[in-house]
């Protein structure tokens, strides 16, 4: 993430790259080896909300009309229900004049995980295009591979003067995408609320992206929206879903789940909406894949979403509640960061932070053997988040870099990623260590 943005393409379709370790393998096995608190890998380290709890309770127990056996394998009915009333329920879905029709605009998997695969799988012909905007998520890429096509990367540009804040310091480079998107191409990837940085794209940024879509007929945007519900300033910077830009609504596939909304992240529980002629081809490979999904989950997440909506401790309803709960430890870890002396840029959205670390003075020992994951040479970022999960101050982070091509990887080098879905008491130990931690200039 330096100052600067470039694109490029990936080597081809060389699969032998997916069979090496990641970013995950890696680190929380270091962090529960050093006892390190664990700030890196983005799952909350607390129990679901009571009622969602109880919802799975529900569902198990219904007799009869059994929630316990396989369901429709495009998405168990209740599921597509709860999502198409949620949906429609939304002012800016309504006012955009779309409207979801439960039984053709919606498809369900595991996570946004799968529901991208079969998404990708139901587009991609060989030499097909898929461009992603960099820092990126790091499933998409070999996503992209594994179904036959060819990433096409797009760095964002990363401008530290212009504010501190997420939305400012990244930037899309618009004369890079707009070289690299082509006839070929047949996806764009967006995520926004976005990891890792936590910038949400505005409405003037979604609408210059609707110009480039508009004009390549074939290209399809896959909104992946995971962190809808987690956002912090609602009115200032809201989440807008891409499918309500006008004419987007048949150009995009939306996908979310209910990992981050409802801290049940091994549910696995995801979805896409979007127009049928789509809905149809992804739920024509599902009943080849999977046949279906379990039923009991999305029975659990439908009665959820439905419960969501009522009041919830003090808030109007539960995803009130949710944003913010996570904006008072966004404002705690962004706090304790500072006082630590490592700059960090405010994300909008999500529950990630990146912070820099150009001003660590980093020895290099031992910490840096034995990675099982990061790329020959190593990496700064990687040295850095080893260094501090292993050694000092014994606070496990993430490197940006496996979120960057082979090519960009260089722009990560300067920051790493904190998370901040855990509990006060862990929260407040990373603190409290970052605070001791030696390294610093
Ligand atoms: N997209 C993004 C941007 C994510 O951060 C994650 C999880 N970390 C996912 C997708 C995966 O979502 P799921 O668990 O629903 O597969």
């Amino acid at each position: 993430m330096s100052s600067s943005s470039s694109s490029s393409s990936s080597s081809t379709n060389d699969l032998s790259q997916l069979s090496k370790p990641t970013v995950w393998h890696e680190f929380t096995p270091l962090a529960n080896e050093h006892n390190a608190v664990n700030l890196g890998q983005g799952f909350p380290n607390w129990d679901p909300p009571a009622f969602v709890v109880k919802s799975m309770e529900e569902t198990v127990n219904v007799k009869g009309t059994s929630t316990n056996q396989y369901c429709r394998p495009q998405c168990h009915l209740p599921l597509a229900q709860a999502l198409a009333d949620d949906y429609n329920s939304r002012p800016s879905w309504a006012s955009a004049g779309v409207r979801v029709d439960p039984a053709t605009n919606v498809v369900s998997s595991l996570g946004v995980t799968q529901i991208m695969y079969i998404a990708f799988r139901s587009l991609i012909k060989k030499d097909d295009e898929v461009v992603l905007l960099e820092p990126a998520f790091d499933i998409y890429a070999p996503q992209v591979l594994l179904t036959g096509g060819t990433p096409r990367f797009v760095s964002m540009k990363t401008d530290t003067e212009a504010g501190d804040t997420a939305n400012e310091v990244f930037q899309v480079d618009w004369d890079a995408l707009e070289a690299t998107v082509n006839s070929k191409t047949r996806v764009l990837v967006l995520n926004s609320p976005h990891n890792p940085t936590g910038k949400i794209f505005s409405r003037t940024e979604l609408d210059r992206l609707a110009g480039i879509v508009s004009k390549y007929p074939n290209l399809i945007v896959f909104s992946d929206e995971v962190y809808e519900r987690i956002v912090f300033d609602p009115e200032g910077s809201p989440h807008i879903s891409f499918a309500t830009i006008p004419g987007m609504w048949e150009r995009t596939l939306t996908m979310s789940s209910a990992g981050k909304t409802f801290s049940a992240t091994g549910w696995k529980c995801g979805w896409c909406v979007g127009p049928e002629k789509i809905i149809k081809l992804m739920a024509d490979l599902q009943q080849w894949v999977n046949f279906s999904t379990p039923t009991v989950t999305q029975d659990a997440v439908a009665r959820s979403l439905v419960k969501a909506r009522s009041p919830y401790e003090g808030h109007p309803n539960f995803y009130s509640w949710l944003a913010a709960d996570y904006l008072k430890r966004r404002d705690f870890l962004m706090k304790g960061l500072e006082e630590a002396g490592l700059p960090a840029i405010v994300p909008a959205g999500g529950f990630f932070i990146c912070a820099e670390t150009g001003g660590l003075k980093i020895p290099d020992e031992v910490y840096m053997e034995d990675s099982i994951s990061a790329p020959d040479p190593m990496p700064r970022d990687y040295a850095v988040a080893r260094y501090m999960t292993h050694t000092d101050p014994k606070v496990a982070v993430i490197p940006p870099s496996p979120f960057y091509s082979k090519e960009n990887k260089g722009e990560a080098e300067g920051y790493v990623r904190f998370c901040f879905c855990k509990t006060d008491d862990l929260l407040e130990e990373g603190v409290e260590r970052l605070k001791g931690m030696g390294a610093k200039k």
